[in-house]
């Protein structure tokens, strides 16, 4: 016990590390495919470039049998209950990829059915721009959530449109689910 806690943590941070460089390389991924994104990753997702060597060749179709969430694609605020629900049935711990400018700001689709970015209803650790992002983009941005995940850090932080601001996503008040219903129900 003296050894774990002595001041060079020599230990523990051997363990974190350990299990930063098992998880990066074993990513379970969650693919929430809406809209033409797909394409996109199903390419990247197939034999040429090959993501099997990051370690995140098997998607699972089960929130909780995965650790990574693959927003990809436009969201609309019919969608946003959902995607919401997929993300707070996922154990932690877990991390989101915007794929695309639709998840990642809405994209040119300014209008009063879609989410002006996933951020507003779920903590996203690595934006992928582009329409839709090349494989290259991916495979970078793939790189960038491992490195996230090597050092065991993970987005907490939601952005509220109104404010312009970030906030933390334990106090989500402000674009929440009863909001959502209340956008639909009011919608003609
Ligand atoms: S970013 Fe472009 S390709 Fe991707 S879902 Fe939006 S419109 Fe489609």
């Amino acid at each position: 016990m003296s050894f774990l806690s002595s001041p060079t943590g020599f230990l523990t941070s051997t363990i974190k590390d350990a299990l930063g460089w098992a998880r990066k390389y074993s990513i379970f991924q969650y693919p929430f495919v809406t809209a033409c994104c797909g394409m996109e990753y199903m390419s990247t997702a197939a034999s040429h470039y090959d993501v099997d060597r990051f370690g995140a060749g098997f998607p699972r179709f089960s929130p909780r049998q995965s650790d990574v969430l693959f927003v990809v694609g436009t969201i609309s605020h019919k969608m946003a209950p959902v995607l919401k629900t997929i993300h707070d049935q996922m154990c932690e711990p877990k991390w989101v990829v915007a794929f695309g400018v639709c998840t990642c700001t809405g994209g040119f689709y300014d209008n009063y059915s879609t989410v002006m970015g996933i951020d507003t209803i779920i903590p996203v650790d690595i934006y992928i721009p582009g329409c839709p992002p090349r494989p290259e983009n991916v495979i970078d941005g793939l790189m960038k959530l491992q490195e996230k995940i090597q050092k065991g850090e993970q987005s907490r932080t939601l952005y509220d449109p109104r404010t312009k601001t970030g906030r933390p996503a334990e106090l989500s008040q402000g674009y929440s689910i009863e909001q959502h219903i209340k956008h639909i129900e009011s919608s003609p």
